[in-house]
């Protein structure tokens, strides 16, 4: 059984200003699946983390959604902390109400509001349908396939192998050089383009 945690982020003033975070939390906990839902000022502080950890463990919370700033800023953060009490931290999702809502509708706090509940019922309906990952480290090939042998696919070739890696250059002509061989000269040195 999913067992849904969603907790929204007030940023300070970032988000609270522009988004009613109360209400928010108040319509996802009508939600199926959600059984915890809470606002908190800073929810990536150490109180914020802590409040997450404890609802986990008292409410046996399976998934965990944190309706706040881009993912790029602190995904890994909640992934670490949901991690820390033994949840899976692919089974964590996020909204982004910051930018996508609080920031681009600050002089519209209804229409943020309802946006803020549409991205947050978004991540909750993805949270129930996550499942458990593992992170894998694949080794890479260092070479790099250049397939077209023109002036472009020439000089990445060349920019590649100055960079220390083995190139294989390929073209379906036998000669090298594209469109560069039909021209006579090149301006404005006058060099034979071929
Ligand atoms: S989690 Fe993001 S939105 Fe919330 S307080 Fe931290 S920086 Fe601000």
């Amino acid at each position: 059984m999913k067992r849904i945690g969603v907790f929204i982020c007030h940023c300070g003033t970032n988000i609270a200003s522009a988004v009613d975070v109360k209400k928010v939390a108040a319509v996802a906990a009508t939600w199926a699946g959600v059984v915890f839902a809470t606002d908190y000022q800073y929810m990536c502080s150490d109180p914020g983390q802590e409040l997450i950890r404890k609802a986990i463990k008292e409410h046996r919370l399976n998934r965990v959604v944190v309706a706040s700033c881009t993912p790029r800023l602190h995904e890994p953060t909640f992934r670490k902390t949901v991690e820390s009490v033994g949840l899976n931290p692919y089974l964590f999702e996020m909204a982004n109400i910051r930018e996508q809502c609080a920031w681009v509708h600050a002089k519209d706090k209804e229409g943020a509001t309802a946006k803020a509940i549409d991205l947050v019922r978004m991540a909750v309906a993805k949270a129930e349908r996550n499942f458990a990952l593992s992170a894998a480290k694949i080794p890479v090939t260092k070479r790099a396939l250049i397939i077209g042998a023109g002036i472009a696919g020439m000089q990445a070739a060349l920019d590649i192998a100055d960079s220390g890696y083995e190139v294989v250059l390929l073209d379906r002509e036998p000669t090298i050089g594209g469109n560069m061989v039909k021209l006579d000269k090149t301006f404005p040195t006058l060099d034979c383009s071929a």
